[in-house]
């Protein structure tokens, strides 16, 4: 009786573990993908994502992908997107996994290396989109193929997008342009995204994070007209004096503390992980105290960020000579908006801390608004036992990003957006757009088990 036992509980564990890195052949296939798609200049001002898209395509047709499974197409013919769709029996809506194929620009001079070439080295692979967004991509593939190898039958359609445009947004965006055009395509229960990743410290994994909103990004303007005249004849009334003190007093202005379900989950799970003080106040914070918020924002611009809506001044303009008075000072101011305010408050806001009426203030770039997604049980649940599988002890973390990706035009479609990646990386080493780009070996394809394992789960009947 004892031994049966045993052996039930030794073959639960023999379920329940996940092993870490993928099977050899997918690993490779992984791998090649990466490369691929890492040395196809798809930057964003001067590259193009359509090779990408039609490469893949080819890939997915050798795999057994019908024609009719896939399509190639986007905003214009250098900024074409993927979409395939791999059937399930259709009892649930979709989910779609999605990742961005543009990069952000890389310069050779500004790198120690061709950012352009796939480069393994010391255990790590570099490359401009290794982090940002090109692994993903990879792995949302190379998993879609395993799963036609293995006979996986979800219980609803998976749809992998690859799209164009994500870093600067604009008119190419090939979300923005699926949703206009081709929703059909694209419409789902649910998706998968960029947004949240793993956090290491120290080469310690500490938290698996799962992104659930993002802040709205918005620029305004202010900007004050004078006659100007002869600088030899100077008057109180003047342009640049004028923003100067709109600016001044902007400085010295924060922007109400609040929480949202992300983000008093967010605080609520690093309580477990931060110590002393810090964990104390985290904690309290994740209760609404603002005591406890305002000693949190006060340790790191990061922290600050998640606790509030922010703006700050990012570029100057003014004056037409310099023996003249000025005739034009303008200045833009850059916000963050917590995805629970509105860019209207946030403009009645700087109105009024401006306090006065000759500068005038304006809305110039609005990236729209995007709700919170809900965390969903099946979800987080899914999320959290992967994740403690494969890495017990690290903490599944919510999280709410205060940079913006294509999850908003989702969000703001009415299609709620997961980020979830599973790649850890250094919290203090993060090269996304910056020089010398790279993701560990092992992250990439512990983040591919990671991938196939969760979207498995959310597609399994019964699970
Ligand atoms: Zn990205």
């Amino acid at each position: 009786m004892l031994k049966f036992i045993g052996l039930a509980l030794l073959s639960l564990i023999a379920l329940s573990a996940v092993s870490l890195l993928p099977p050899e052949q997918d690993r490779n296939l992984a791998r090649e993908i990466y490369q691929q798609m890492v040395e196809s200049k798809s930057g964003y001002s001067t590259g193009e994502t359509s090779s990408i898209a039609r490469v893949m395509a080819e890939r997915l047709k050798s795999a057994g992908f019908p024609d009719s499974d896939f399509r190639v197409g986007g905003a214009k013919d250098t900024k074409y997107n993927l979409v395939v769709r791999y059937h399930g029996t259709g009892k649930r809506k979709p989910i779609l996994l999605l990742a961005h194929t543009d990069v952000v620009e890389a310069k050779r001079e500004d790198w120690s290396m061709d950012p352009f070439q796939f480069i393994e080295k010391e255990g790590y692979f570099y490359g401009r989109g290794t982090a940002d967004d090109k692994a993903q991509a990879a792995i949302w593939v190379a998993n879609l193929i395993r799963y036609k190898r293995e006979g996986f039958n979800p219980d609803r359609d998976l749809i992998v997008a690859l799209t164009a445009d994500e870093e600067g947004g604009g008119p190419y965006n090939g979300v923005d342009w699926l949703l206009k055009n081709k929703r059909g395509l694209i419409e789902a229960e649910y998706a998968l995204n960029e947004g949240g990743r793993g956090e290491s410290l120290d080469g310690k994994r500490i938290a698996n994070d799962i992104g659930l909103a993002e802040k709205t990004y918005a620029d305004f303007r202010l900007e004050v007209r004078n006659k100007g005249g002869h600088s030899s004849r100077p008057v109180a009334d003047n342009a640049i004096y004028h923003l100067a003190g709109a600016l001044y007093r902007l400085s010295s202005f924060a922007f109400p503390m609040q929480l949202n379900e992300a983000t008093r989950a967010y605080f609520g799970q690093m309580a477990k992980i931060e110590k002393g003080q810090l964990a104390a106040d985290l904690a309290q914070a994740a209760e609404g105290s603002q005591e406890a918020m305002k000693r949190i924002a006060a340790q790191s611009p990061g922290m600050n960020s998640m606790l509030r809506t922010t703006c700050v001044a990012t570029q100057l303009e003014g004056g037409h000579a310099p023996n003249a008075l000025p005739q034009l000072a303008a200045a833009n101011v850059n916000c963050r908006i917590f995805p629970d305010d509105t860019v209207e408050q946030v403009l009645a806001a700087l109105k009024q801390v401006v306090a006065d009426e000759q500068v005038a203030v304006t809305v110039k770039v609005n990236e729209g608004k995007a709700p919170p997604s809900p965390m969903r049980p099946d979800i987080m649940k899914a999320f959290s036992q992967i994740t403690d599988s494969m890495w017990p002890g690290v903490i599944a973390l919510p999280s709410m990003a205060t940079g913006a990706s294509d999850g908003r035009y989702l969000r703001a479609a009415g299609i709620p957006t997961y980020g979830v990646q599973g790649f850890f990386l250094d919290r203090n080493d993060v090269r996304a757009h910056g020089r010398d780009e790279r993701m560990g070996v092992e992250a990439f394809y512990e983040g591919q088990t990671f991938l196939y394992e969760l979207v498995k789960k959310l597609s399994t009947p019964g699970e």
